[in-house]
């Protein structure tokens, strides 16, 4: 066979040539609508990597991103790796001094920022050094100095364009862990690699995205290539819908309403909003009858995969990280479990499912490998060619990779007979009573499927006798009213007596990370002290824990 270098530069060529008419919408952040096509795509993305070249850039270069999710992010995704270049989107919404100091780790060379977000851009300068910026003038004004104007880098890009002859290991992107376990490190995605993460996610019983379909991904650009949807449109030829950065609720079912929205992907965070707007106006929006939702990112409760499916909408649960591309896992029904009673078939649903084609996962504690049988927790180890080997300008981490070459998730789970895994908790959020463990996870699903609750969050408080105990923070519905008493009840039963919380607080809002999660260890700070304001403390006989 012909030796021809796996890269996802050939989508845009694809999709330019057969699919030139297909619309890429967006939602601008001063909220004006933007249309063009995949033949403007082309065009343009050629462009802006005969004009990189031109300023310049050199093979293996750091181009950052500092931008929202629209049509010009879509040219910097495919215009930066056809120059030869490496495209990294810097998270906007870390602090600005790690934005810096990952900018920095990264030797970014050139920043290409939307208009919108110079003041930003400003901040990040004052602190690293470009060599050139270029702003994108979305709001159709002129850029001020010394951003170079990309619409002008554009226009006067040389006519002819060639790519270079690729490499599939050569990097294509890199994007760096927001952080919420440690310092951010970077992750280097390859052509190769995201060429075939890119069919995974497109294939069939993955989001099975094809050029019928009109995909919005509510997942930051900036955040691991939003989940490869970009590169997966492009490569099925497949309409887009940007949302700049409105990711509320309304503007979300509003887009998917005109835009008639078939497949969508998001973190829970996003979706909780969306789902209560739904359950409130269930008439209001006409959408797509197939339309089909992505929910990873953190664990998708089974009460919100059975609220969609009231609507029509359903949901797909999927688990994946930054050293992963993202994408490992996804948890549609298999062939045989549909005829399961409907409450099994919910529960499977809610795992984050089985592995994609090339990713090999392994459940493992202190003694190995564990039982497939559904309950023995261990850590979620994998391997594959778009799972990372290394951090970025580091040395293999021992912690992070096993000496037989596989990466430790820190991500903790079980593993059933048919090969779900549920993962019940990241091993810094497990909390460990009397030697026990209970899942935050599973304990925090089933609060939020109590009718009174938005949101809730459980994490482990310390505590002189058992090592730590439950404490489950909570977020009413607006209007709602449910006490303490009352959650607790709901809880009993479903849960051994001892993994019931000891301690509920009903709070304003969760903190959330940069990228839409839960911030637990913000929690964990604020209710450290056991007579911190506002707890409400569970009076009950500790029973023993069984072992
Ligand atoms: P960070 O590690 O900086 O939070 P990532 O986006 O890489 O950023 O997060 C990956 C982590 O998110 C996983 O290790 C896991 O803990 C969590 N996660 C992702 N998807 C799911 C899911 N479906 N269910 C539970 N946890 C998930």
């Amino acid at each position: 066979m012909m030796n021809y270098a796996l890269t996802p530069v050939h989508f845009l060529e694809r999709a330019g040539r057969y699919f030139p008419k297909v619309e890429l919408v967006s939602l601008l952040p001063d909220r004006s609508e933007h249309r063009t096509t995949y033949g403007a795509l082309h065009r343009r993305a050629r462009a802006l990597a005969a004009a990189l070249q031109a300023a310049g850039l050199k093979r293996g270069d750091r181009v950052a991103t500092l931008m929202w999710n629209h049509y010009a992010h879509l040219e910097a995704y495919f215009g930066i790796p056809a120059a030869g270049g490496v495209i990294h989107p810097l998270n906007l919404r870390l602090h600005i001094d790690d934005i810096a100091y990952i900018a920095k780790h990264a030797e970014d060379r050139f920043l290409i920022v939307d208009d919108a977000l110079i003041p930003l851009a400003e901040e990040l300068r004052a602190r690293y050094s470009f060599e050139r910026v270029i702003a994108a003038p979305l709001a159709g004004r002129g850029v001020p100095a010394p951003y170079d104007d990309y619409e002008a880098m554009l226009r006067g890009a040389p006519a002819e364009f060639t790519y270079p002859d690729f490499d599939e290991n050569e990097p294509l992107g890199m994007c760096y862990t927001s952080g919420t376990t440690g310092r951010p490190r970077g992750v280097v995605y390859s052509h190769r690699s995201t060429t075939i993460h890119t069919y995974n996610i497109v294939l069939m019983g993955g989001m099975a995205i094809t050029h019928r379909d009109v995909v919005c991904a509510c997942v930051p650009m900036f955040h691991v290539n939003a989940w490869g949807m970009p590169y997966g449109c492009a490569m099925a030829g497949a309409k887009q819908v940007f949302l700049g950065p409105h990711l509320d609720p309304i503007t979300i079912l509003d887009t998917f309403e005109r835009e008639q929205v078939t497949c969508s992907g998001g973190v829970p965070t996003v979706w909780i909003g969306v789902l209560d707007a739904l359950d409130r106006e269930p008439k209001r929006w006409h959408l797509s009858p197939g339309l089909r939702l992505v929910i990873g990112g953190s664990a998708a409760p089974e009460t919100m995969i059975r609220g969609f499916d009231k609507h029509g909408i359903t949901v797909l649960h999927a688990w994946g990280m930054t050293e992963t591309s993202p994408t490992c896992t996804l948890a549609p029904l298999k062939h045989g479990l549909e005829n399961l009673p409907q409450d099994e078939q919910y529960a499977y649903r809610a795992k984050q499912g089985i592995p994609h084609p090339f990713v090999e996962l392994r459940v493992c504690n202190a003694n190995g490998e564990v039982a497939s049988d559904g309950r023995t927790m261990g850590e979620i180890q994998v391997r594959g060619p778009y799972v990372t080997e290394r951090y970025y300008k580091m040395e293999p981490d021992p912690e992070k990779f096993t000496p037989d070459g596989w990466l430790r998730t820190g991500d903790v789970a079980a593993v059933d007979d048919e090969g779900y895994i549920k993962i019940t908790d990241r091993t810094k959020d497990l909390i460990k009573s009397g030697g026990e463990w209970i899942s935050s996870v599973d304990l925090e699903n089933e609060i939020m499927g109590h009718p009174a609750v938005a949101e809730a969050a459980v994490i482990a408080v310390p505590d002189p006798r058992w090592d730590e105990r439950p404490l489950a923070a909570i977020v009413l519905k607006p209007g709602a009213r449910a006490t303490a008493e009352e959650i607790d009840a709901f809880l009993a039963g479903k849960f051994p007596r001892w993994w019931l919380p000891d301690q509920y607080a009903f709070i304003e809002e969760i903190p959330r990370t940069s990228t839409g999660k839960f911030l637990k260890s913000a929690l964990r700070e604020r209710f450290h002290d056991r007579n911190a304001a506002g707890l409400v403390r569970i009076k009950r006989e500790h029973v023993r824990q069984a072992r």
